[in-house]
């Protein structure tokens, strides 16, 4: 009721900290209600996660490449309202085996039939999505893989069949990299979670840059922006005389002592830094709440671009009938690091945004291990050698190489590491990894945050279940807590677009 006087007597105050998609969707829908919206953002720059570079001589994205589903996707729709450039990759997946040749064009499809179109990973997504309440949390969908490829090459003679079960599930562990942590790790129970929205998932290769700015522009003009303004301490509403007569908004304290007080806050930083912050809310987080925020896991993903004066390996694969979007490097028995293997996307197909670059995805333990280098080397030149020097084997692979070739020498490499970043919260976005018994409910604890403390959650974490982990979950995120102030307050919210709540929740639940 309170809420309601208030919005009859002045203007409500609320404070969003972090302007990544989530808050800034959420200043948007907010501002278009009437409120007053301050964005309080730690970093010198609008976007968070959502950042690009031009330090290769054109832009790229550090954090997300993908559209994941473009069917109903708000993202999809800024993609096409603000002209933004999208490829759709080619399905063709070349594979290096473990000796570093390219397997036969048709072994290839095999294996990849085998894993996607209506593979293993359609029977998992299944499986999760029908029994999910009946599986062992502790069963990963690595321990799924394994059966199943029990029952695969029946046909073959006992060596060849342990040799194809030996890459089918080698060629498994490239789900790592879309989760960010090992495929051993990730829980076949809540497998479901990791389900997206329907439809195609084009390659951003404009970058998301103009996408950004949409969901910018609203803010930008009528929220007030305090940017290098980080937050490190939240207090909740709370009641003056102790009657509740008098309430106190929430508080928030920067790191450089300034204290700004609100109406209501909405607290979009990473899981990630919730993880490493839980003392920074006072009163402490409700033990549900707290729990829920130690039981999501965040995983580690890290891009590294290695652009070179020509695209060398352009043409015909041997073995294969085109130029793949992706190439899978398994079990480099030829690499140092025999264990991590690869995957690169070749940007040198990407129709008018083209150009002679490879993008590597590394996850989980790799992804530390390049942020180390670039965190411990200092010299710019002695950093990119090292960098060069890891992935030196996967290039050096690709048909057409020749060291005498000028073309096949790198011009420069890039790589990101979200893994050092404390506003990321040290990784790239949560997941859900074996021993997860509530995950369903974990998220919603997260998304409910604590309105009766005035302080509010949304960020990816905390998503439609559908859009977890994305930039169209972040963005409903922002839009949803907005819809459930504005409704708090009785002020309309003036959106489309689905709520989270409208949203398919789990068809096992
Ligand atoms: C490498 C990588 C690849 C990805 N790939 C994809 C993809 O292909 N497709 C896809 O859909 N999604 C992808 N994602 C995920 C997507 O980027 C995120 O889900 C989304 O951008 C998260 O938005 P957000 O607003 O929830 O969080 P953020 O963008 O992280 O925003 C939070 C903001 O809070 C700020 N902040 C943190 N702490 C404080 C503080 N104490 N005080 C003030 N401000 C603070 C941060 O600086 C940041 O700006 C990827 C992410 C990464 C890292």
């Amino acid at each position: 009721m309170w809420r309601l006087a208030i919005a009859k007597q002045r203007p409500v105050t609320i404070g969003v900290v972090g302007a990544g998609l989530a808050g800034l969707r959420c200043a948007d829908v907010l501002t278009r209600c009437g409120f007053q919206v301050t964005i309080l953002e730690a970093r010198n720059r609008l976007g968070g996660r959502v950042a690009q570079s031009d330090q290769l001589g054109h832009v790229v994205d550090l954090g997300p490449n993908w559209i994941h589903g473009a069917d109903d996707n708000p993202i999809m729709e800024l993609a096409r309202d603000t002209n933004t450039y999208l490829h759709a990759v080619d399905n063709t997946e070349a594979i290096v085996g473990p000796q570093g040749t390219l397997l036969p064009d048709e072994e290839s499809r095999k294996y990849n039939e085998l894993m996607w179109s209506d593979g293993v990973i359609a029977d998992a997504f299944r499986l999760s999505n029908e029994h999910f309440s009946s599986i062992d949390p502790q069963k990963s969908l690595y321990d799924f893989f394994v059966e199943k490829s029990e029952t695969m090459f029946l046909n073959d003679s006992a060596e060849e069949a342990n040799r194809k079960r030996k890459t089918f599930l080698s060629l498994s562990r490239i789900w790592s990299t879309y989760v960010g942590s090992p495929i051993t790790r990730q829980s076949l129970k809540f497998f479901w979670l990791e389900e997206c929205i329907e439809g195609e998932n084009p390659f951003v290769a404009g970058s998301y840059r103009k996408i950004l700015d949409a969901v910018a522009r609203t803010a930008k003009e009528q929220a007030k922006i305090l940017l290098e303004t980080e937050v490190k301490q939240f207090r909740g509403r709370r009641s003056i005389s102790g009657t509740g007569d008098e309430l106190q908004g929430p508080t928030l304290v920067t790191v450089s002592g300034d204290v700004y007080s609100f109406d209501e806050v909405v607290v979009t930083t990473p899981l990630g830094w919730l993880k490493d912050h839980k003392k920074a809310f006072q009163p402490e987080l409700p033990q549900r709440l707290s729990d829920a925020i130690d039981h999501i896991s965040y995983g580690h993903l890290d891009k590294v671009y290695i652009t070179f004066p020509r695209a060398f390996w352009l043409g015909q694969m041997p073995g294969t009938g085109a130029a793949p979007g992706f190439v899978h490097f398994l079990e480099p028995a030829y690499a140092e690091s025999q264990q991590w293997y690869q995957s690169c996307v070749d940007y040198a197909n990407m129709g008018d945004y083209a150009h002679p670059t490879l993008l590597f995805y590394i996850d989980g333990p790799q992804s530390k291990y390049i942020a180390s280098i670039v965190r411990d080397t200092t010299d710019p030149q002695a950093r990119d050698k090292r960098l060069l020097e890891h992935f030196y084997p996967f290039y050096t692979r690709l048909p057409h190489y020749a060291s005498s070739d000028p073309a096949c020498v790198p011009r420069a490499v890039l790589a990101t590491a979200w893994a050092n970043d404390k506003l990321a919260g040290y990784g790239s976005y949560s997941n859900f990894q074996v021993g997860l018994e509530k995950g369903d409910e974990d998220i919603e604890v997260m998304r409910h945050g604590m309105p009766e403390r005035s302080i509010w959650l949304a960020g990816e974490h905390t998503a439609a279940f559908i859009a977890l982990g994305t930039t169209t979950g972040a963005y409903w995120s922002g839009q949803r807590v907005a819809e459930r102030i504005a409704e708090a307050y009785g002020l309309g919210a003036a959106t489309s677009g689905p709520k989270q709540t409208e949203l398919k929740t789990s068809e096992a639940s």
